[in-house]
This record gives structure tokens, sequence and C-alpha cells, in this order.
């Protein structure tokens, strides 16, 4: 077993307080939106069917979806937490604006780490002398609200024996950032225990009314750090899943909830029209979502396709290719960008791809602070990411609120990657 500290900057990034509190304001907006497609089998099979045609792994997240809602849902309480993720683009006249990167539904990492960011960077910068800008810094507690939201799925759940089981990975490279969210829940008095697919495929099952036991513990939440990539499944945890998704358990998120999570439904949220149709009567949450929007095309065959592929080709540094995947270091970009799409372009391959345009960020001086690593300055661009949290019991919204923020950064030579990929450090917003 080898730790590692978790790579950081040493100094806090500014930040515009304008685009940071924009950021704050839509957040309510997006977890209504996730939890509204997710209860929208029409607007998933209609947005998911090309992918799922040359796209495996969601085909197989879809086939386990539509048969638990054959079976009927025994599901009645749920929780989503979720990461919105941003970048500031920077105009040609210079001023900043807020735009998505993606929404994670599926094991939004660092809310727990990140709770101790700001402790670290304002004891920085009163080394350095720095008093005063160290006040300014924000308290940040992501643990404590994801915990929130756990607790109240659990307490909804009602039963005081049942336990939280964290789903977690084979092999485990994040483990304190759980805990911290763990320990939360303790200090709670709500149990917590941690399994694997594998634990859950070996000692789990369910009784006549689809509770779910797990090496003879009732759990009540189902909260998943793993399952997000198919690297993460064989046919044991396809069934482990399976088993999880057909229980009464809250999932933290349901398979509903992950799909709507994916790069293509993200595509399809920026045709106009469409988000009017998830939130009918919303129009003022509608509009704060949208001005977030960057441009997104579709890749599915036809004549819409064809021409965005063609313009991609021709200029590819405009925009960056996305397959439906999770967890860094994916996406494709400038001549990769160009070749891939120039091979797929006639085939049906490219409809497991959505484009975006390209992102370009003022970029600013920091020090990445990594284990093993040289010190040096580097040419650095952001991420802001909001965590959301929300509880839904049948139809009734009982908990909504944004629960923190993240700040990544990384050197501006990395196009793609995560903390997880280990190309972004964990940072603390400073406001300007
Ligand atoms: P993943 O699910 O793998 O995290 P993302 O869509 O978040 O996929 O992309 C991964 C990383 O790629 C982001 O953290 C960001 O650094 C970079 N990236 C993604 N989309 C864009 C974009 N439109 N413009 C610039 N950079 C982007
Ligand atoms: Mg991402």
């Amino acid at each position: 077993q080898v730790v590692n500290y978790a790579p950081f900057t040493l100094l806090p990034s500014a930040v515009p307080r304008a685009l940071f509190e924009q950021a704050y304001a839509v957040q309510q907006d997006f977890n209504l939106l996730v939890d509204a497609i997710s209860q929208n089998k029409e607007f998933l099979e209609q947005t998911l069917a090309s992918t799922i045609k040359v796209d495996d792994f969601t085909a197989q997240l879809f086939r386990i979806y539509v048969q638990v809602l054959e079976e009927g849902l025994a599901q009645t309480v749920f929780l989503g937490i979720n990461r919105s993720d941003y970048m500031f683009d920077c105009g040609l006249d210079g001023t900043a604006a807020l735009r998505q990167i993606e929404i994670n539904t599926i094991a939004a990492s660092f809310g727990g780490l990140t709770s101790r960011t700001a402790d670290v960077h304002g004891l920085v910068l009163k080394v350095l002398g720095k008093t005063e800008e160290a006040s300014h810094l924000l308290p940040n507690n992501p643990a404590k609200g994801l915990a929130l939201g756990i607790a109240k799925a659990w307490e909804l759940y009602g039963s005081q024996r049942a336990v939280v089981m964290f789903l977690v990975e084979e092999i485990q490279r994040n483990i304190f950032d759980q805990r911290c969210v763990e320990n939360e829940l303790w200090n709670r008095n709500i149990r917590v225990i941690r399994k694997r697919f594998r634990d859950v495929f070996e000692q789990g099952s369910l009784d006549a009314s689809r509770r779910l036991f797990v090496d003879g513990q009732e759990v009540a939440v189902v909260y998943y750090r793993e399952g997000y990539v198919p690297q993460n499944y064989d046919q044991q945890n396809w069934e482990a899943r399976l088993l999880l998704e057909r229980s009464r358990a809250v999932k933290c998120p349901d398979i509903a909830t992950q799909l709507a999570g994916t790069k293509k439904v993200q595509q399809e949220l920026s045709r106009p029209g469409t988000l009017e149709k998830l939130l009918p009567g919303r129009s003022e949450a509608v509009a704060r979502m949208r001005a977030t929007f960057a441009g997104l095309y579709s890749l599915d065959e036809g004549e819409e396709g064809d021409r965005i592929a063609a313009t991609a080709i021709a200029d590819p540094d405009r925009f960056v290719l996305k397959p439906q995947r999770e967890g860094g270091g994916n996406n494709l970009y400038g001549e990769e960008l160009r070749q891939v799409l120039e091979k797929i372009k006639d085939s049906p391959e490219r409809t497991s791809y959505i484009l975006m345009d390209k992102i370009k960020p003022q970029p600013s001086l920091n020090y990445l602070l990594r284990a093993h690593s040289p010190l040096q300055v580097s040419e650095c661009i952001s991420e802001l990411g909001i965590f959301g949290v929300y509880v839904r019991q049948g139809q009734e919204l009982v908990l909504n609120q944004a629960a923190g923020h993240l700040l990544r950064t990384k050197a501006v030579e990395h196009a793609d990657g995560g903390v997880a990929a280990g190309v972004a450090v964990l940072d603390t917003p400073y406001l300007v």
C-alpha cells in the first residue's frame, strides 16, 4: 500500500466572482433537469437510440434500465449527487464567460478532499504574509453537503438498522476522498460499509419485497464510486449491477440518472426547444441553464452530421471530439481529432461521438505540487465544479441544493484529464 498526498496548487487561482456566483445560482436548475430526464423514458430512448447501436457500454446500461422498468421500480426514494463542471471562456474582447463542460451524474469525486483545500491555501497565504488575502478565501464543505443528501435518503428509506453501502473500486486510489463523506455519516450515527461489485455478486441478495441484503446487512442507500467505465465491469459485475438496480435500496445514482449524464444527452439538451419540453413552465431556469451552454453538435447520420464533421475536419482546433466515456483522457483534439473524424466520417461509428466547441480560457501562472514531480512554474487553466444534491420521494422533491465547489487546475499543455487521470490538481478559488 502506498500513500501519496493529493496533488494541489501552491497558490489559490483567481476566479471572476460573477461567474462563480452564476455557477452556484444555476445548480438547483441542473438538479431539477437531471431528475426530470431520469424520469423521462421517451426522451432517453429517443436521444440514445443512435448511440446504443454503436456503443456497447451505453447499450448495456440501457438494457438494464429497460429491464428494471419492465419489472416495475421497487425504489421509491431517489438521491442525486452530481457535479456540474465549467471553464471560463475568454472572448475576443478579453471578457470571460461561464461555459459548462459536462455534468457528472455518477461517482462525482473530490468533494471530500476539497473540503480541506481552502485551509491549505489559507495557511500558504499566511506563511507568505498575506493574512488579509487568506481571510477572503471562502469556506467550502461539500463532504458535509453530500452526506446531508445521503442521510436524508437513508432516513426516508426508513429502517434504523439499514446501512449505507459505498460501492468502491477494486483498486482503491481515492479512498481518503470517500472517507471524508463517510465520516460525516458516522457522525450522524449512520453505519457505512464499503463493498466492491464482486462482494455484491458473492454476498448480495433480495428478499420477497426486493430489500437488498449484502453480507447479512440491509442496505438503505448504495452510493456508487465505481461503475462508470466499461473496465469496471465483467459478467459478474453486470449481474451485481442488475441486482442493485432491481432492489428497493436508494441508488445514487439509479441507472436512469447515470444515462442522463451521458455526453449524447448533453448534446441533445442544447437543441432549441429541448429544455422547454423537459421542464415545462420553467422559462427562467431554462434561460439560466442555456446561458452556460457551449456549442454542441450531433454526429448522427444525415446532413446535419455530415456538415459539422466536414467543418471540424477543416478546422479541428475549434472543437473537441467526445466519446461516451467518463473519467478524463478520452477526448480528441487538434490533429488527432481530424484524423479520427476523417476515418469514421462515413461510418455509423461516428454516432458514438459528439462534437463540442473548444473552450479557450485565459491562462495564469501557478505551481502544480505533485508527489515526485519537479517544482516549476506552469501556465495553467482551471475548471470549476459545483456539487448538486437532491432527494425525491415519489413525486415530491424534498431536498434540492448546491453543496459546495471544486476548483481543479492543470497546465495548458494538457488538453484533457482530471485529477484522477494525473493531470489536474486541487485548487481553491480566489474571487476577483
Ligand atoms: P470526462 O467525462 O472524461 O471528465 P469531460 O467532458 O469533462 O469528460 O472532458 C475532460 C476534460 O477535457 C475536461 O476536464 C477539460 O479539461 C477538457 N475539455 C472537455 N471539454 C472541453 C471543451 N469543450 N473545451 C476545452 N476543454 C475541454
Ligand atoms: Mg469531466
